[in-house]
């Protein structure tokens, strides 16, 4: 095997350890399975993704709907049981491409989204799960519904328009200790009645666990940095 393909599997395993390693601490509450481990491929090539795949991996993620068109309409055919999450910011306008792709929605984060969300799933009867994205450091320039806001957002999603809302996502700012915001990002979900939460990243995705997060969203400890923009 090629030295990228075994570092990917290494580096896919060694963050899987750490995650059962952190999420024993949570074990009162938790099985030790829990905490699912989402490996974000974006700006990744589809042969990369392919590796993970083979080596038995299913949960990925992808921030945009035409990269990940391109790299799993093929990727899906041959892996029917590998679920995809849409983790970035995602426009009205490429709803119906999104959910060609994409099992779960991540970034439900205002009514206008959530309104064609509902529309499409329905039309299309197609199968999906969506999280709600919560800014939590309020922080002007990042996506998701404002912590003041999310009670009748969530209350909107579900009873109003019964969208399939499995729980909240956060992205905690970069300068901050992150546990304040997945304990916020728990709190909100708990006193609207919502277990799952997507939190953590490469940096953070140990004490995501810990704080029992159902996924981590692990891109760079897995297939390295990414070198361009994004
Ligand atoms: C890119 C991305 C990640 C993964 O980030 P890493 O630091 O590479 O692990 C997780 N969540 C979201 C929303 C992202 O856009």
């Amino acid at each position: 095997m090629v030295l990228r393909e075994e570092n990917l599997i290494k580096n896919l395993e060694a963050v899987k350890d750490n995650i059962k390693n952190a999420a024993a601490e949570y074990n009162i509450f938790h099985p030790s399975n829990f905490t699912e481990l989402i490996a974000v491929s974006k700006t990744f090539p589809a042969r990369d993704i392919e590796v993970l795949l083979e080596h038995g991996h299913r949960v990925f993620g992808e921030n945009k709907v035409q990269e990940a068109l391109e790299k799993w309409l093929p990727l899906k055919q041959k892996y029917p049981q590998s679920t995809l999450h849409m983790i970035g910011p995602l426009q009205t306008n490429k709803v119906k491409d999104a959910l060609k792709i994409f099992d779960v929605i991540e970034t439900v984060d205002r009514k206008k989204l959530a309104n064609m969300l509902a529309k499409y799933i329905k039309e299309t009867d197609k199968k999906v799960e969506c999280f709600i994205q919560v800014n939590t450091g309020e922080e002007p320039q990042k996506a998701g519904i404002l912590p003041s806001e999310a009670d009748e957002f969530i209350r909107y999603c579900v009873a109003e328009i019964s969208l399939p809302i499995r729980g909240l996502m956060c992205i905690p700012p970069a300068d901050e200790e992150p546990s304040v915001h997945f304990a916020l990002l728990s709190h909100i979900a708990k006193r609207n009645g919502l277990v799952d939460l997507s939190m953590g990243m490469s940096r953070d995705y140990e004490l995501a666990a810990a704080m029992g997060a159902r996924y981590v969203r692990v891109g760079s400890a897995i297939f390295g940095s990414r070198s361009q923009a994004e």
